[in-house]
């Protein structure tokens, strides 16, 4: 017998209430039940937080599990909608992509009822609770590859008032850089599916390579810095340091700022984040594996602009993503 997808408790109960996300088994997966809060304190912004999309970004839960323990008193109005753990089989398995069906979660949206697990949790997300919110926070990292600054990510949206709005909650979080992705179309990305129904959706990227208190402390920060520009909580702004810096910069990386490695290799970082390099800088180097006569690969800044996230020493396949680089926004 088919189920609908479904949850296991009104999220329109006054105050804390806590159930479950029911995403429904199927041919390669048991029955999921995936754990969700909900906070409502009334009329107000309907807010929706989700981490651990990737398995193996796990900044999302814990600013999560910390936002749970002091919301509950400091929230005014509104309903939010936290997920901690968006991918269970994910997280267990340490890993980006779902270890049943191998599938990026990110990839999969809106999901399919009959597909595969990570389908089926997408169209669950969808159906069940992205079409009860506003506003959808989806908390990533980088992961273990990359170094990263802390940052707000939006792609550009074809909707001019929908672009603005998410612009200017993604810069009232107050991160170190929000940034403009131009990227090719990727199909079955959460943030294209909920831009398509015109809701805001804020993706924030983060450290990667290691998880780290001031991470942390400037993620937890930033979804607080937001949630007051929405008006669901009261306070003050506020602007940890991140490497000794309190600036906020808002950044655009383009198409033609993309590097990627030419070659599968050992790549060897030449730059650090927050570092400004000249079209033509050394940024790194890929080392063949398989012979010590080859040359080693230099790889150049394709443009002039901000190091926001850098691979770290770790093998890389043709293709594969070394650096962001973004420039000033384009007035
Ligand atoms: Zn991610």
């Amino acid at each position: 017998m088919n189920e609908d997808p479904h949850l296991t408790f009104d999220i329109n109960t006054p105050g804390l209430s806590t159930g479950h996300l029911v995403v429904p088994a199927g041919n390669d997966f048991e029955t999921l039940a995936i754990p969700v809060v909900s906070l409502n304190k009334g009329d107000g912004p309907r807010i929706l937080i989700t981490g651990a999309n990737h398995g193996n970004e796990l900044e999302g839960p814990l600013v999560a599990r910390r936002l749970m323990a002091w919301l509950p008193e400091a929230q005014t109005c509104g309903r939010i909608v936290i997920v901690p753990v968006l991918n269970p089989p994910a997280v267990r398995g340490s890993s980006r992509n779902t270890p049943i069906d191998g599938l990026n979660l990110n990839r999969t949206f809106p999901g399919r009822p009959d597909g595969s697990i990570s389908e089926r949790i997408s169209d669950a997300l969808c159906r069940v609770l992205v079409t009860e919110a506003d506003i959808v926070f989806d908390l990533h990292s980088m992961g273990p590859p990359f170094i990263s600054v802390p940052m707000v990510i939006t792609h550009p949206i074809s909707d001019p008032d929908l672009m603005a709005k998410t612009l200017r909650l993604g810069q009232s979080m107050k991160m170190p850089i929000t940034l403009l992705w131009e990227h090719n179309e990727t199909a079955g990305m959460f943030d294209s599916w909920v831009h398509g129904q015109g809701k805001i959706f804020i993706c924030t990227e983060f450290g990667g390579g290691v998880l780290t208190l001031e991470d942390l402390n400037i993620y937890e920060a930033g979804v607080r810095n937001g949630l007051i520009n929405l008006g669901v909580i009261d306070g003050k702004p506020e602007v940890p340091p991140y490497r000794q810096q309190k600036a906020c910069q808002t950044l655009e990386t383009l198409l033609v700022d993309k590097v990627a490695s030419p070659l599968p290799g050992i790549f060897e970082p030449a730059c650090s984040v927050l570092q400004i390099v000249q079209q033509g800088d050394i940024i790194g180097k890929v080392h063949p594996v398989d012979s010590v006569s080859s040359e080693s690969l230099i790889i150049r800044s394709p443009s002039e602009g901000t190091i926001c996230t850098i691979r770290t020493g770790s093998f890389v396949a043709e293709d594969q993503d070394l650096a962001i680089i973004a420039r000033p926004v384009a007035t």
